[in-house]
């Protein structure tokens, strides 16, 4: 597989740490407010990315984590702390607008057809593991104690600017052009990575450490939530490119002064969803929520299929119209799907050709495009009974999630009982090692269109 990474500028060979497995670590939301719809293509992006390595034959272990401490308004150590802000908005305590939010994101993705990650973690339970790294940070060198807070010193840190690219003279205009500096940081860039002096003295979320009651930086999380979970070598990290600087930055910083070793090779961003004044983004006022979409008459699927439609390293423009084609052709592709005809006859030499043009588009950088094209090159295909073009859409939406295919409608409950039956017969079979008949079983629901697929939790089976 290909894959552009901002690390090296290029797009490159995808080799993980260990053949056939990927530890893929990706910054979830911050839950002050609603996801707006820009937030929502990253994780769309992500989403997708997963699935395509998973079709692809790598086994996943995708890890996120659920912002809900540390994260200022402006990114770096100034601003508001969004959830303190969130929770004077509705008169709540930030406990009550984490939980909130929280949940209402995944909602929101599950509308989406996004796939919650295996491992979700919440920033707020985990202060054990930034203590733990923050202490050996100090201990080495790297970071230092001012004014009761602590700080990484980015000047100690190898390499610092290598992901963004940008030098410290672009930092300090940045600087220059912040009124709150705060004189505390040895360089302008440093950040802070615990704080115990704040202008939020009297938040709700503070936790006890060696440097006094105060509560973890933003970047932290990220660094201690993934060494818990995916340990020292990471092999995809994602984000929007809105992360590269200052949050990636920083975590590469603390993360390799932790371990003493680089620890992400890939890191994969998504492009940004602009509106008609740039990018989209909360604290404008007004945004775009899922809810929103729908109470303007929109399946949220229709805009899974906008965001598929650009490539994830492309800006894209938001506007109604865009959407209203998106939904449009969703309905009429949907419709085309459904008239095929579902007599099983499955042209299995035809397969391959297509499979491999998918996989092809999938190493392809993740063109989303392309894998829409051939949905459309399947249904158009003569060569191609209907039942093969079902096969075919079916493996194409594991990936594109858009259900093209409907499953539920099409079983009646009677149907349901006779193919329960025959994977209990089955089942028998195999426990009975006379497995040339759990073969004829498996084959039989095959060739009427019904393929088991056999998990850890029992035998499903899905409709081809
Ligand atoms: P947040 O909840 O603010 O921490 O952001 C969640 C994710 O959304 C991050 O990965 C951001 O990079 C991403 N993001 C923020 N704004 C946009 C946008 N307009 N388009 C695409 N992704 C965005
Ligand atoms: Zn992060």
């Amino acid at each position: 597989m290909k894959i552009y990474n901002t690390l090296n500028k290029k797009v490159e060979e995808f080799i993980p740490n260990v053949e056939g497995k990927v530890k893929m670590y990706t910054c979830g939301p911050t839950v002050y407010h609603y996801a707006h719809i820009g937030n929502l293509r990253t994780y769309i992006f992500e989403d997708v990315l997963e699935k395509g390595l998973s079709y692809l034959g790598y086994e996943v272990n995708r890890v996120m984590n659920i912002t809900d401490v540390g994260h200022m308004t402006s990114d770096s150590d100034t601003g508001e702390d969004k959830m303190e802000k969130g929770a004077i908005r509705e008169g709540k305590t930030v406990y009550e607008i984490a939980d909130f939010y929280e949940k209402a994101f995944f909602k929101d993705t599950e509308k989406l057809n996004i796939k919650t990650p295996e491992t979700v973690e919440r920033a707020s339970e985990h202060i054990d593991k930034y203590i733990e790294i923050i202490e050996k940070l100090l201990k080495d060198g790297y970071a230092y104690i001012s004014d009761g807070n602590v700080y990484f010193d980015i000047s100690k840190a190898k390499d610092y600017y290598k992901l963004s690219g940008k030098t410290a003279e672009d930092l300090m205009i940045g600087v220059r052009d912040t009124v709150e500096e705060d004189k505390a940081k040895r360089n302008p860039g440093d950040f802070g990575l615990w704080f115990t002096v704040s202008k939020f003295a009297n938040q709700d979320m503070k936790w006890n450490s060696p440097w006094g009651i105060g509560y973890p930086g933003w970047h932290i999380e990220c660094s201690g939530i993934s060494a818990e979970y995916l340990g020292e070598y990471l092999d995809i990290h994602c984000g929007g490119v809105d992360n590269i600087f200052p949050h990636h930055t920083n975590e590469i910083a603390q993360s390799e002064a932790y371990f003493g070793h680089k620890w992400c090779n890939y890191w994969v961003h998504g492009e940004h969803l602009n509106d008609k004044e740039g990018k989209m983004s909360k604290s404008k006022g007004e945004f775009l929520t899922v809810s929103l979409l729908e109470e303007k008459g929109y399946n949220p699927l229709s805009y899974r299929l906008l965001c598929l439609n650009s490539h994830y390293r492309n800006q894209l423009s938001f506007t109604w119209e865009s959407l209203d084609g998106a939904q449009k052709a969703y309905v009429k592709l949907k419709n085309k799907i459904k008239l095929l005809d579902r007599t099983p006859d499955l042209h299995e030499s035809k397969l391959d050709k297509y499979i491999e043009q998918f996989r092809g588009a999938i190493e392809n950088d993740l063109n989303t495009s392309n894998m829409i094209t051939l949905v459309y090159d399947v249904i158009k295909d003569d060569d191609l009974s209907d039942f093969t073009k079902l096969y075919l859409i079916n493996e194409f939406d594991k990936v594109l999630s858009l259900d093209l295919i409907e499953l539920e409608s099409s079983i009646d409950d009677e149907t349901d009982k006779q193919i329960q039956k025959k994977i209990e017969e089955r089942n028998n079979a195999k426990k009975n090692k006379d497995f040339s008949t759990a073969d004829k079983i498996r084959d039989e629901l095959l060739e009427k269109g019904i393929k088991l697929i056999d998990t850890r939790d029992g035998t499903k089976y899905e409709l081809i």
